[in-house]
C-alpha cells in the first residue's frame, strides 16, 4: 500500500491511512506501507536547499529531502500502534533499497525483502517505509529517487516481498482518460497497459511515476491506483474498490482506439535557421547536446526548397531551456547557423492508445479538429501508440479538451 503526500497530509489523514492498513490486516494479509512526505513538505525542503545556495551539492540536497518521508513513516508506525497493531517504520538504507549514486533521480538497483518478509511471519508485523530514498552502499551516503519517486519505492518493494499487489493510494480514485482537474468530463478507466501507462506518465500524466510503471512492467507486478478519500470503512478488503488496474495487455479484453490524452507545458522549442542542408549538420547539433546531457524530445527538419538551406526545429524539458540555448550558441561556428529563435510558452498534448497499432488515420482526424479550433501545430512526433503535438501554451485545456470529445472519451 504506497500513500501520497495528500493522503498523510496532516495527522487526521495519517490517521485515516492507518485505518485503510488495518482494514487490510484485519483482513489477514501481510502489509508493507509506502509513504510520501506531507504534501507541501518537499517543495518546502527544496525550496529551503536553493535559497541557502542555488547551485548546491547534490548529496546534500538528498539529505535534506529525504527528512520529509522519514517524518511520515515514524508518524504511520506510531498511528497503527495506537490501533493496536505492530508496526516498524524502516528508511531507505535500513532495508536496504540500494540505488545507483546518481543524487537526485537515483535508480534502484536492488532491495533485500528477507527481513521484512521474516517479520509478517513471525510478528505479523506492518512494514511502514520511507518513499522517494536509498542509499548508495559504496558511499554510505541517502540518495533520493527524483520528483514522485514513492510510487517507484512502493512498486520496487511490492516486487521485492513477492506482493500480490502493488496499491497506490491518492487523491483520485484512479486513472483517468486525462487529468481529472483539466478535464471534468475525463472518465476513469478501469484497466491500462503498462505500455499505454508508461506513455502517459512520460508524456505529462504525474500520477505515477514513469519508473514505477517501468518497473512494474518487467517484474510484472500489478499496480493499481485508487484513493485514500474513500472511506476506510465502507471498502470490502475482499472486493473490487473503484480504482484503475495497470496490467498487462493480455489482461485487458477490448481496446479503445485512444485511451487516454496527456499534456505537458514543461516544453521548450528552439529553432535553428537557415543552416546548410548538407550531410553532418544533424550531428552538429544534436552532438552537443548530447554530451551536455540534455535530452532531446521533438525534432522537425525542413526539406530545403533550394537544396542549400533549411531550418531545424526542436524540444527541451523548460528546465534545461537556458543551458540548451547557451549549448547550440557556443557550436555556432560548427553548425554555421544565420538565427536562433526560441519559445518557452509551448505545449506538448499527446494522444495515447495501444489500439492505434492497429487502426490508420488517428492523428489526421486530430489535426483537422485543431485547425478548425484554429490552433496551430507547431511539431508532431508520432510512434506506435501514440502521437504527439507541440501548440501554443495558451490553447493546452482548449486543445485537450477537444481532443477528448473527438476520440468519444466523454461517454467512455
Ligand atoms: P500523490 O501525492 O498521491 O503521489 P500526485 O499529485 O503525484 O499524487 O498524483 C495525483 C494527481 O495526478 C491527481 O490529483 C491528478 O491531478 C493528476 N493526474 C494527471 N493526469 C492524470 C490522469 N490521467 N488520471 C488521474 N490523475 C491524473
Ligand atoms: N515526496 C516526494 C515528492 O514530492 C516523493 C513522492 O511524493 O513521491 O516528489
Ligand atoms: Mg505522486
Amino acid at each position: 500500500m504506497k500513500f501520497g503526500g495528500t493522503s498523510v497530509a496532516n495527522i487526521e489523514r495519517i490517521r485515516n491511512v492507518a485505518q485503510h492498513v488495518k482494514r487490510e490486516v484485519d483482513a489477514g494479509h501481510d502489509v508493507a506501507v509506502v509513504v510520501s512526505a506531507m504534501s507541501g513538505k518537499t517543495n518546502e525542503l527544496v525550496a529551503w536547499a536553493t535559497e541557502t545556495s542555488p547551485l548546491h551539492d547534490a548529496r546534500e540536497y538528498d539529505a535534506i529531502v529525504a527528512s520529509g518521508e522519514q517524518v511520515t513513516s515514524g508518524l504511520l508506525a506510531i498511528a497503527l500502534q495506537a490501533l493496536g497493531i505492530q508496526a516498524r517504520s524502516w528508511q531507505g538504507w535500513q532495508i536496504p533499497i540500494q540505488t545507483s549514486e546518481a543524487h537526485a533521480s537515483a535508480r534502484i538497483t536492488g532491495i533485500d525483502g528477507t527481513e521484512l518478509i521474516k517479520r509478517f511471519k513471525e510478528r505479523k508485523e506492518v512494514a511502514v517505509i520511507a518513499g522517494f530514498q536509498g542509499i548508495h552502499e559504496p558511499t554510505g551516503r541517502i540518495t533520493t529517487l527524483g520528483r514522485g519517486g514513492s510510487d517507484t519505492s512502493a512498486v520496487a518493494i511490492a516486487a521485492a516481498i513477492h506482493a500480490d499487489r502493488c496499491d497506490i493510494y491518492t487523491d483520485v480514485d484512479g486513472v483517468y482518460t486525462t487529468d481529472p482537474r483539466v478535464v471534468p468530463k475525463a472518465k476513469r478507466l478501469e484497466k491500462v497497459a503498462f505500455e499505454e501507462m508508461l506513455e502517459m506518465a512520460s508524456l505529462g500524466a504525474k500520477v505515477l511515476q514513469v519508473r514505477s510503471v517501468e518497473l512494474g512492467m518487467v517484474h510484472n507486478v500489478p499496480v493499481f491506483v485508487r484513493s485514500s478519500f474513500d472511506k476506510p470503512e465502507d471498502i470490502d478488503p475482499h472486493g473490487t474498490p473503484p480504482g484503475t488496474l495497470i496490467c498487462s495487455e493480455e489482461e485487458i479484453m477490448e481496446n479503445q482506439v485512444v485511451t487516454g490524452i496527456a499534456f505537458s507545458k514543461d516544453e521548450a522549442q528552439i529553432s535553428v535557421r537557415q543552416i546548410e542542408d548538407k550531410p553532418g549538420i544533424a550531428a552538429a547539433i544534436f552532438g552537443p547536446l548530447a554530451d551536455a546531457s540534455i535530452n532531446v524530445d521533438m525534432i522537425v527538419q525542413n526539406v530545403s526548397e533550394d537544396g542549400k538551406y533549411t531550418d531545424l526545429t526542436f524540444t527541451v524539458p523548460a528546465s534545461e531551456y537556458n543551458r540548451a540555448k547557451d549549448t547550440i550558441t557556443k557550436a555556432k561556428d560548427k553548425i554555421g547557423y544565420k538565427a536562433m529563435d526560441s519559445a518557452t510558452d509551448v505545449a506538448k498534448v499527446s494522444v495515447i492508445g495501444i489500439g492505434m497499432r492497429s487502426h490508420a488515420g488517428v492523428a489526421a482526424q486530430a489535426f483537422k479538429a485543431l485547425s478548425e479550433r484554429n490552433i496551430n501545430i507547431r511539431a508532431i512526433t508520432t510512434s506506435e501508440i501514440k502521437f504527439s503535438l507541440l501548440i501554443d501554451a495558451a490553447y493546452t485545456e482548449l486543445a485537450v479538451r477537444t481532443l477528448h470529445t473527438l476520440y468519444g472519451l466523454d461517454q467512455a
